[in-house]
């Protein structure tokens, strides 16, 4: 007998390079504003505390097959993310490059209408994420370089070095706002050249040389 009231819902599962085992996903958390050049490029000034938002788990896409056009847009865009996978409160079990897929055209309506960024950012298969690479807490984040492509054309490019707030300055942040647990998913913000995708176009994100994920559009 379950001790539950209703069906109990699963949590989406991530795989694990060198495992058998999947990460299992709990709160999606990510960093507005990391990059300055990126912040400048949203019309805004990079000197700001880092900017949090959520997505539900359910929008992790971790078969980085197909992802269906959202409904409600006309301007979807891509964010590729070095995206920090929590084994605990403080302490990073893994991590990964994930593509924060946003509704631009209703963010910019919602920024204008001092309105919640939900539309904007939650949707189905808004989160895609690569598998996991377990790492420990001395890894130096620095060092990787991103890189998202459409149809193999380069839109975005570099280096983690260029982040405002480290992974630690992010976590510590976030910890003080609100609950960090085992199994969120903390997207570290994206890098300038943030552009529009459509249907049918293949994109591709990757952390240069450790891992990467491909999907396309449908
Ligand atoms: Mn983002």
């Amino acid at each position: 007998m379950t001790k539950f009231a209703v069906k109990y819902s699963e949590p989406v599962l991530i795989p694990v390079r060198g495992s058998e085992k999947q990460f299992p996903v709990n709160m999606v958390y990510c960093v507005g504003r990391n990059y300055a050049a990126h912040a400048r490029e949203m019309g805004t000034d990079e000197r700001q505390p880092p900017l949090f938002f959520s997505k539900p788990g359910w929008t992790v896409n971790a078969a980085g097959s197909n992802i269906p056009f959202p409904s409600s847009t006309s301007d979807l865009q891509h964010e590729i993310e070095l995206v920090l996978a929590m084994g605990s409160e403080q302490n990073i079990y893994g991590f990964a490059v994930g593509v924060d897929l946003t509704r631009r055209d209703l963010q910019a309506r919602a920024k204008r209408e001092g309105r919640p960024w939900f539309s904007a950012k939650v949707f189905t298969g808004a989160a895609p994420v690569s598998k996991i690479i377990p790492t420990d807490d001395n890894f130096d984040f620095s060092n990787l370089m991103l890189e998202l492509s459409v149809n193999g054309e380069v839109r975005q490019s570099a280096s983690c070095r260029d982040m405002i707030w480290s992974p630690a300055d992010i976590i510590r942040n976030l910890a003080g706002e609100a609950q960090v647990k085992s199994g969120d998913l903390i997207f570290t913000g994206t890098p300038a050249g943030v552009s529009t995708i459509k249907k049918e176009d293949k994109i591709h994100a990757e952390i240069n040389g450790v891992v990467g994920l491909d999907f396309t559009i449908i």
